[in-house]
């Protein structure tokens, strides 16, 4: 050890000294004596550590205190806290994918605060059941005649399977043994159910005659797996749904469509690839499964719908108490799903929609105006670049969406990744891309508001 650093750490005060401070004396108060020497400790060690590496120049007392206010702070701070996404990825399942449509704010402050009828008949005066509100709804929108809601699509596919698979067997396209992420994998989910697999065809081709070919007393059921995270392309084939479902009506089994995103609007007009639209697949299959929180844009869940005999089965599956969703994703995905009665609202009140649609014209506007902002801030460049944003969550695998990036690059010693990364760290974490010395920031995510906010947090970090 320098000479310099045995100074530094004989000045270091110690606990007893600083429980003497007038200052943190009055921290005992708000936080308590044993909370507040946990927190000078803490500050104390960590201040040694970096003497110890040669970070400190001089034993800064003001700097140690605040550090002890900090600690103390950042207990009551929460852990899960809004961030700002500047990823340009609209269904961004680390940052919490769909964000709930700003209009039923109200609704659900009144039902997450106050009693609700969640599991009550206020007409027969009797218990009723929590998935009678979302019934007619989605009997509406979809077509099918009954529905039940669990904790996510994951869960609707687990509970689907194990009522309809246990102790069979399940026919699935070996071009459909899709993994979703987070090792969910439909081959496990079948005989975590109880139930055998049974492939057929090949990864490219599956014939309609392979699933005739299988089917036999044994059978529970034929799945159909939308592969929306990955595309088979080139020399293909498969039967249709239409074509399953008239299968499995012969054979009087069940055929379950696992469509995992779930939409109920052609975006195609918008520029995307068709994909498989909920109230057509409710029309070709017995039971259809798909998820709250993808391009439905509400809250996180699993919708099973179909068949009014098949899903009095599931509500009597054991596993659903397991799996059943509380009444604060029950309200939000009423909610969300009434907007849908409006078609010509749904677009502007559907975040995760309206982001997906928002034209070029208007993202160029945006980032224009973003630009002209940031450039107020010294030693920066910053200026707009055509780029592209994904939609995310698994869906429209192989599409990027065409956008306007904001690119911040700077003189001298200027280093992205130390800006990305105080950025990241900040009073509302900014999440950009980082790429060639420069960050970027995609305003196709970006909320109202936010423009000012990135501003405010580069301008200090420029200034530090
Ligand atoms: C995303 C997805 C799931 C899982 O849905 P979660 O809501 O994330 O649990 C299941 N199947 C398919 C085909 C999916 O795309």
């Amino acid at each position: 050890m320098e000479n310099k650093e045995r100074e530094l750490l004989r000045q270091l005060p110690s606990v007893n000294e600083l429980l003497q401070d007038s200052e943190v004396k009055s921290l005992f108060t708000i936080n308590g004596l044993e909370r507040t020497k946990k927190a000078i400790k803490q500050c104390i060690g960590e201040t040694r550590q970096q003497i110890l590496v040669g970070r400190v120049n001089a034993i800064s007392r003001k700097k140690l205190l605040a550090n002890i206010n900090q600690y103390l702070k950042n207990r009551e701070a929460p852990s899960l806290r809004r961030v700002i996404n500047a990823t340009g990825v609209v269904l961004h399942t680390n940052l919490g994918r769909s964000l709930l449509s700003p209009t039923i704010r109200n609704y659900l402050n009144e039902i997450m605060l106050s009693y609700s009828n969640l599991e009550y008949d206020l007409h027969k005066k009797q218990r009723g059941l929590r998935y009678q509100h979302v019934e007619k709804i989605l009997q509406e929108l979809t077509g099918a005649e009954d529905a039940v809601i669990v904790n996510n699509n994951a869960a609707a596919v687990m509970l689907v399977l194990d009522t309809f698979g246990s102790n069979k067997e399940v026919i699935v396209s070996r071009g459909e043994l899709v993994e979703i992420g987070g090792s969910f994998r439909i081959p496990a989910i079948i005989t975590k159910g109880g139930g055998t697999l049974r492939e057929v065809g090949a990864t490219n081709k599956t014939h309609l005659r392979d699933y005739q070919a299988a089917i036999n007393e044994q059978t529970g059921a034929i799945l159909k797996v939308h592969t929306s995270n990955y595309r088979i392309v080139g020399f293909t084939e498969k039967p249709s749904a239409e074509e399953l479902y008239q299968e499995a009506l012969k054979a009087n089994i069940p055929m379950i469509n696992d469509l995992g995103s779930g939409l109920f609007l052609d975006l195609s007009k918008y520029g995307l690839p068709k994909e498989p639209l909920i109230q057509d697949a409710v029309a070709t299959s017995d039971i259809v499964t798909f998820s709250g929180d993808k391009l439905l844009g509400g809250p996180q869940a699993g919708i099973i719908a179909g068949k009014k005999e098949l899903i009095e089965k599931i509500k009597h599956n054991q596993l659903l108490r397991a799996l059943r969703v509380d009444k604060m994703t029950l309200a939000a995905l009423e909610a969300t799903l009434r907007i849908y009665l409006n078609p010509e609202k749904v677009l502007e009140q559907i975040p995760t929609l309206r982001m997906i649609s928002t034209s070029e014209a208007l993202l160029a506007k945006r980032a224009k105006k973003l630009v002209a902002k940031l450039n107020k801030i010294a030693n920066i460049e910053v200026t707009m670049e055509r780029g592209n944003s994904q939609v995310g969550g698994g869906s429209f695998p192989d599409y990027l969406l065409p956008t306007f990036l904001v690119r911040v690059q700077g003189e001298g010693t200027w280093s992205a990744t130390r800006v990305e990364k105080l950025l990241r760290e900040g009073e509302v974490p900014i999440i950009s891309r980082l790429e060639h010395n420069s960050i970027f920031f995609d305003v196709r995510t970006l909320q109202a508001g936010e423009d000012e906010e990135i501003y405010h947090q580069l301008s200090n970090i420029m200034e530090e």
